[in-house]
C-alpha cells in the first residue's frame, strides 16, 4: 500500500462511544508486540478490551476506528487520545525499527495528519508535561503509564526509534499545514 492507502477489513469492537472530534488532543503510538499490522488488526477486532484507531507495518494500514470514535488504547486513557499501533516484535532494538524503517515512516505520516487535522502542534508530551495535565500533541502508552495520567501497566513501545519518527514527523507535518491534509484512499 501507499503511505495514503488504509484496508477497513477490519472493526472495532471495544469503543467508549462517540466524540467530537475537537474532543481528541494527542495521538499516542503504540508496539503491538506481533509480527503484521494484519494479524494485530484481526486480533483487535473481536477484542472486548482493546482497540485503536490505525494499525502500521512496514506495508500496511488498517483503519479500524474513526477518530469520532472513542477506542480502548489506554486502559483508562481514551476521551482525549487517538490510537496508533505499528507491529513489532517486543524483542525489537532501535536497530530493528532502523531496518522497519517504512513502520516508522508509516505511523509519523498518519500521526502527522491527525494532529493537521485536529489542529494540534507536533510536539512530543514528556512524562512530566503528562503529569502537568498537558494534553495536547503526541505521545506514546509509555508515556501515560508512567504519569499520573494513567494506571496502566502497559509499557510500549519499549525501544523505539524516536529520531527517526521524529524527522519523519516533522517532514510529513510541515508538508500536511502546507499542502492541505491528503484524504485516505480506502483498498480492500
Ligand atoms: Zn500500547
Amino acid at each position: 500500500m501507499r503511505l495514503d492507502e488504509v484496508s477497513r477489513e477490519f472493526g472495532i469492537t471495544c469503543s467508549g462511544g462517540k466524540r467530537a472530534r475537537s474532543d481528541a488532543t494527542c495521538v499516542v503510538i503504540h508496539q503491538t508486540g506481533g509480527a503484521t499490522a494484519r494479524g494485530a488488526a484481526s486480533y483487535l477486532s473481536t477484542r472486548p478490551d482493546g482497540s485503536v484507531h490505525i494499525i502500521v507495518d512496514d506495508t500496511e494500514a488498517y483503519l479500524t476506528a474513526p477518530i469520532s470514535r472513542i477506542a480502548c488504547g489506554v486502559k483508562d486513557v481514551n476521551a482525549w487520545t487517538v490510537h496508533i499501533e505499528q507491529a513489532g516484535p517486543f524483542s525489537w532494538r532501535i536497530s530493528d525499527w532502523k531496518k522497519h524503517w517504512r513502520t516508522v515512516r508509516r505511523c509519523a505520516w498518519h500521526t502527522a495528519r491527525y494532529l493537521v487535522i485536529l489542529n494540534e502542534p507536533r510536539r512530543s508530551l514528556s512524562i512530566a508535561d503528562l503529569n502537568r495535565g498537558q494534553r495536547h500533541g503526541w505521545t506514546t502508552h509509555r508515556n501515560l503509564t508512567y504519569s499520573t495520567a494513567s494506571s496502566s501497566t502497559h509499557v510500549d513501545p519499549v525501544r523505539y526509534a524516536y529520531p527517526l519518527f521524529k524527522l519523519y514527523l516533522r517532514k510529513f507535518y510541515r508538508r500536511f499545514e502546507k499542502n492541505g491534509v491528503p484524504p485516505l484512499k480506502k483498498v480492500a
